[in-house]
């Protein structure tokens, strides 16, 4: 547990720093921590420790830590790949969900998300090339599905997600985490104010194009044990 509050400590940091690289504002960018894999008490200990923001990706395990930690205030994000005949829970029980990448599945949770609660937040996923999932809406098809998407009433279009195939150099980071931020200037929608883009290895250079949520693991929790079937290619 010292090692967990080490580790956010030691994220925050380097997201301070790379906001102060790239002269952006601190606080500009949020800080999504990736507890896929991991149990609700680990959740919960990182939740003691200031995190409020929590990503799942995969949806049986997630709901089964929602209802252990129903008594915390948790922002659930759903940034795994999405099946088209399980969007009722992630309308009901997500504030965000990264990963649409076709009209269906918006308007499934369109229609899905109950009526007392606010929009639900969503990012689209694009194919920026190589990607490390073969989901995401490929570029040139990306306007035709924002602006269908940002018509749907009960859901709110923040902006766009990708996960870049992993590289160790600097150049190639930046340059996959700008086409996604040319990608959301593209489209010239104002009211986009959301990047997904940024996870343990590629942190500086996303914060350095434009990140506005960086999707952090193995940087907090430690390395996964189980293997992570979404992100084979
Ligand atoms: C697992 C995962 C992350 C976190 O990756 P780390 O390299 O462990 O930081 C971020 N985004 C998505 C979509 C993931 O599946």
């Amino acid at each position: 547990m010292q090692e967990l509050e080490g580790n956010l400590q030691a994220v925050r940091q380097r997201i301070r720093a790379a906001e102060g690289a790239a002269a952006r504002p601190e606080g500009s960018v949020r800080l999504l921590a990736v507890s896929k894999t991991y149990p609700a008490d680990t959740l919960r200990a990182a939740y003691g420790f200031g995190q409020r923001e929590f990503g799942e990706n995969y949806l049986q395990e997630a709901m089964e830590k929602q209802d252990g930690l129903a008594d915390l205030d948790i922002v659930w994000h759903f940034i795994g790949p999405i099946q088209s005949n399980k969007t009722r829970p992630l309308a009901e029980r997500f504030d965000w969900v990264h990963g649409v990448d076709r009209l269906k599945i918006a308007q499934r949770l369109n229609d899905q998300r109950p009526e007392g609660m606010a929009p639900l937040n969503v990012c689209i996923q694009v194919n920026i090339g190589g990607e490390a999932s073969k989901s995401g809406v490929a570029p040139a098809d990306l306007a035709g599905l924002a602006h269908a998407v940002a018509l749907l009433p009960r859901l709110r279009l923040r902006g766009l997600m990708a996960i870049p195939a992993p590289s160790g150099d600097p150049m190639r980071q930046r340059e996959a985490c700008r086409r996604l931020r040319e990608l959301l200037e593209g489209l010239a929608m104002a009211e986009l104010d959301t990047l997904s883009m940024g996870m343990s290895d590629d942190l500086e250079a996303a914060v350095a194009e434009g990140a506005t949520i960086v999707r952090i693991g193995t940087a907090i929790f430690g390395r996964r044990s189980r293997p992570e079937p979404s992100l084979r290619p």
